[in-house]
């Protein structure tokens, strides 16, 4: 896929127009082949789902409000039949991640080509510990060898662990091991849905006492080695400011940011319906959104969100601290050393480094 001139200028102008809702995470699908213990969309999944005329509708709604970036979730996503319409449509406009579990990755290689990062799910180095996580055996497996092909045919490709009290002490090993195969890293934290099912979206994170951290010192020992690491390999895709924010709770329970869902980002589901996050009832279809995206509700929402202190889950958190134009430029300021990092996760990706096919 080129990264025309056209689509780096138009993202360039609208990662630096402000009030603009830069990041969407959007569930394509509710389907999802994996079992995974911390996980809810699994034990509630729905064939029903848009169709591939829709989901282009709705893209096309979303470069008009100013989106930048799209990360494609699921379920898993790559379970769509028309997935690789579907990447290839949104890669035009946005800066465009799509997740997997690793089971997939390999045989959609092709679609993904399109994307500008994939990310892969890989929770431990050991085979046992990390397919206990998934509730699949041979996980890991899979998920190790599609990274490989991935990076080896040149597509974008990351690694993505979910940080929990089950893999704490092992998350340093983990990253120091991709990244002396030159493969970036991005991290989930372990979070779980404590709100009442009838008054959200839809539930992710569940319950599970194995993986709740417990050990806060080793968490704010682990964001402070990450930091560290970070400072010598930029293949740690978190930023700094994020790692310290994420110490600093860790430290005192404190948060240092408000929640802007509903303003930087928010998120869709499969049937298309718009939520500041998915511990939220939905507050629009995708398809109405022009029309309420400026309304007082809205703004009385934003509000209330932006007290909340519900959840940590870490997208969300990156897109509070990060989802402005200032937050963009800071992001650019701290990968200026290698800006093609930055400009591959965060969309200014310079002409020179345009991947011809
Ligand atoms: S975490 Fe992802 S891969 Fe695992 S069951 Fe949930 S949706 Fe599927
Ligand atoms: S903190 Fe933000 S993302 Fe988390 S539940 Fe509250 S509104 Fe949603």
């Amino acid at each position: 896929m080129v990264m025309t001139l056209e689509k780096a200028t138009n993202i360039l102008v609208r990662s630096l127009t402000p009030n603009r809702p830069y990041h969407v995470q959007w569930m394509i699908t509710r389907k999802c082949n994996y079992r995974c213990k911390g996980c809810g969309v699994w034990r509630g999944q729905d064939v029903e789902e848009l169709s591939t005329e829709e989901i282009k509708r709705g893209l096309d709604i979303l470069k008009e409000l100013g989106v930048i970036e799209i990360v494609l979730s699921g379920g898993n996503p790559l379970l769509r039949e028309d997935i690789d319409e579907i990447i290839e449509y949104a890669s035009r406009f946005f800066i465009t991640t799509v997740y997997d579990n690793g089971s997939m990755a390999t045989e959609k290689i092709d679609a993904l080509s399109n994307a500008n990062l994939v990310a892969i799910s890989i929770d431990s180095l050991d085979p046992r510990k990390n397919d206990y996580i998934k509730g699949v055996k041979g996980a890991w497996k899979k998920a190790m060898q599609a990274v490989e092909k991935l990076h080896v045919d040149g597509v974008r490709v990351s690694v993505t662990p979910t940080i929990s009290q089950f893999n704490l002490y092992e998350i340093v090993d983990l990253t120091n091991y991709f990244l002396q195969k030159g493969i970036p890293l991005w991290y989930c934290l372990y979070s779980y849905d404590s709100s009442d099912e009838t008054s959200q979206l839809f539930r992710i994170g569940k319950k599970n006492d194995e993986f709740v951290i417990t050990d806060r010192r080793a968490m704010v020992k682990l964001c402070d080695s990450l930091i560290e690491m970070k400072r010598k390999n930029s293949n740690i895709l978190m930023t700094t400011k994020i790692l310290e924010s994420v110490k600093n709770l860790a430290l005192t329970g404190r948060r240092t940011w408000k929640c802007r869902a509903l303003q930087n980002f928010f998120i869709v589901d499969h049937l298309g319906r718009v939520a500041g996050c998915h511990l939220h009832n939905p507050v629009a279809s995708i398809f109405d959104l022009p029309k309420v995206w400026n309304s007082e509700e809205f703004n009385v929402l934003r509000k209330v969100y932006s007290e909340c202190t519900q959840c940590t889950y870490l997208c969300y958190i990156f897109y509070s601290l990060h989802g402005s134009v200032h937050g963009n430029l800071q992001i650019a300021k701290e990968h200026w050393k290698s800006a093609k990092l930055f400009l591959k996760r965060n969309s200014l990706k310079p002409l020179s480094l345009v991947k011809q096919q």
